[in-house]
Order: C-alpha cells, then sequence, then structure tokens
C-alpha cells in the first residue's frame, strides 16, 4: 500500500518478541498475543492506522506469521523489518554476527526479495518495509562488516535504515560513516535519541536530513517533561519538525494496558498526541510526527532490482 496511506504511525515499536534460546536473562518477551490485538484494535478504533515493528530478526525472537496475523484481525497495518539488533539479543551461537558483509548483505536481500525467514513457507510471505539495524555505544564497538551489509543493501534497493542507539551515543560517527558508504542521511532514522537531549546536535542531525525518533513520553526515568517534550516544541519552534518521528516502543509488557500496565497503545492519543495540542502545534505538524514523517522513510527512494 502507498506509505502516504498508513494514517497515525507509530514509528518504532514491538507487537511480538520471542524468547530466545541461550539469549540474555531479562530480555523482554512479548508473547501475549491475544491482549496485543486486542489493544491494536483499540488503538484502530482511535484512528490509530500502523506501527513499525522493530524486531529485525527471527533469531531474536521476530515471528512475522504473528505480525501478519496480529494485522489481519485488527485492520492495523504493520510494518516489519530486516536487519539485525544488538549482539546480546542472540544466541551465542547466532552465525549472523560471523560473517562477513557480502554475505550478510545477501540475508538481508533474500528477506526483501523472498519474504522473511520464518514466512517463506506459508501462503503469504511477509516482506519487510525498512532495514533496522543497533548500534552499539560507539562505531568501533558495533558490527562493522553488519553496518555496511545495511548500507549496500539500501544503497541498492532504496529502502531506509532505522538504527537503535545506544541513548544516542556516538550519532555524529555513525551519521558519517553512512556517508562514507554513500548512503543519504535522508535515508536513515535514528532511534532514541531523545535519550540525549542535546538540543545543539539535534538541529545538526536534522538539518543533515536524518529523523530522530524520539520514545520516552511513557518513561519517567528519562524525565519526559524536562527533556522530550521541550525538545519537540525546540526542534518545531526551529521549523524542523518535519525531521522528527514519535514512537513509544513498547517491548515491556509493563508497558501494555491489557497486560496490566500502562499506558498501552491508546497513550499515542491519550498522552502524545494530547502532549502535542498542548504545545499548540497545528493538526499538520501533529499529523507529520505521528506518521507522515516516518512514512516517508518507508517509501523507497529507488524502485529495487525486479531480478
Ligand atoms: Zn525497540
Amino acid at each position: 500500500m502507498p506509505a502516504r496511506d498508513l494514517g497515525v504511525t507509530d514509528a518504532h515499536s514491538h507487537l511480538y518478541i520471542g524468547p530466545v534460546d541461550g539469549g540474555p536473562i531479562g530480555a523482554p518477551i512479548l508473547t501475549d498475543t491475544e491482549a496485543v490485538a486486542r489493544e491494536l484494535t483499540i488503538y484502530r478504533g482511535l484512528g490509530g492506522g500502523a506501527i513499525v515493528d522493530c524486531q529485525p530478526s527471527a533469531e531474536c525472537g521476530r515471528d512475522g506469521r504473528v505480525l501478519r496475523d496480529l494485522s489481519a484481525r485488527t485492520g492495523v497495518h504493520v510494518v516489519a523489518a530486516t536487519g539485525f539488533h544488538r549482539r546480546i539479543y542472540y544466541p551465542p551461537d547466532a552465525t549472523l554476527f560471523t560473517l562477513p558483509a557480502e554475505h550478510a548483505a545477501a540475508r538481508f536481500m533474500e528477506e526483501i526479495r523472498f519474504g522473511l525467514v520464518e514466512t517463506r513457507d506459508t501462503d503469504q510471505p511477509v516482506f519487510p518495509g525498512l532495514i533496522k539495524i543497533a548500534a552499539e555505544a560507539t562505531l568501533e564497538e558495533s558490527p562493522r562488516a553488519l553496518f555496511e551489509a545495511a548500507a549496500a543493501v539500501a544503497n541498492a534497493t532504496g529502502y531506509a535504515i532505522e538504527m537503535h542507539t545506544e541513548r544516542g551515543a556516538g550519532v555524529e560517527d555513525f551519521l558519517a560513516f553512512f556517508a562514507g558508504q554513500s548512503v543519504s542521511p535522508r535515508r536513515l532514522i535514528f532511534c532514541h535519541v531523545d535519550k540525549r537531549p542535546d538540543f545543539g546536535l539535534h538541529k545538526e542531525l536534522a538539518r543533515a536530513g536524518v529523523i530522530l525518533e524520539y520514545d520516552t513520553f511513557y518513561r519517567p526515568k528519562y524525565r519526559p517533561q524536562e527533556t522530550v517534550w521541550p525538545l519537540v516544541r525546540a526542534m518545531a519552534g526551529a521549523g524542523l519538525a518535519s525531521q522528527l518521528a514519535l514512537a513509544t516502543d513498547m517491548a515491556e509488557p509493563a508497558l501494555w494496558s491489557e497486560m496490566g500496565g500502562g499506558p498501552g497503545l491508546s497513550g499515542i492519543f491519550t498522552v502524545i498526541k494530547a502532549g502535542l495540542e498542548a504545545l499548540g502545534l497545528v493538526d499538520e505538524t501533529i499529523a507529520a510526527l505521528l506518521g507522515g514523517n516516518i512514512a516517508g522513510r518507508l517509501t523507497l527512494e529507488q524502485m529495487p532490482d525486479p531480478a
């Protein structure tokens, strides 16, 4: 479907995270699909259109079959991802992190061409809508071959790269890395940068063309009233609202109202949209922050090779 028709879109969340054999103790697990389906129905009823699911590989808990089923049952569009998460979220024997760049790129490319690996044997393979990758705190500590692979696939297909950051650490270096790989900043989304609320830095990244993803609205430990909300106000005031994508990153069951926590998927409206209205932003800007901007990145800048 055309990305512009996605409507209100959470730019980074999680609808399903399966347990990983040999994965880290305390890694988030999200398997109550009935509760997720109930909340998706509520989200749809409030005007929710889509959610970007950021679990990037089957080995770290993604299940495209579950995502497809949730979408079909609730009418909410789900954008799935290929790519790679942080090494700690994989089993110790995961092969992805041992591959040279060309082989890793081939794996990502196969998911784009033939469907997510866990859905390929089904009637309806699920195709990813973006490349989700994970940075460590520094470029040096990050898996260089996988970064090169993601860059090559983005260049070959026009797919956007949405990158986890460790609280915004090292983003200047990662931007330079992608420039060196000929990836346009306009193909990049940097996640969790509101955990590093440096307005000067945010302005610089935004002016370069990067989309900044903010998602601490429900997390008191990051003091949203003192950090993310003033950032949104300042960025909008600087004319850079087009470079922000707002999200909830609901990997933890405690954020879901149907799992006994909150604020749940309706928080996009009751917390985030309400907060944007309280800032006095016009409807057009709110629509961009809550979907239009990320949708623009999900549109391919260049059609994939049909071969
Ligand atoms: Zn996430």
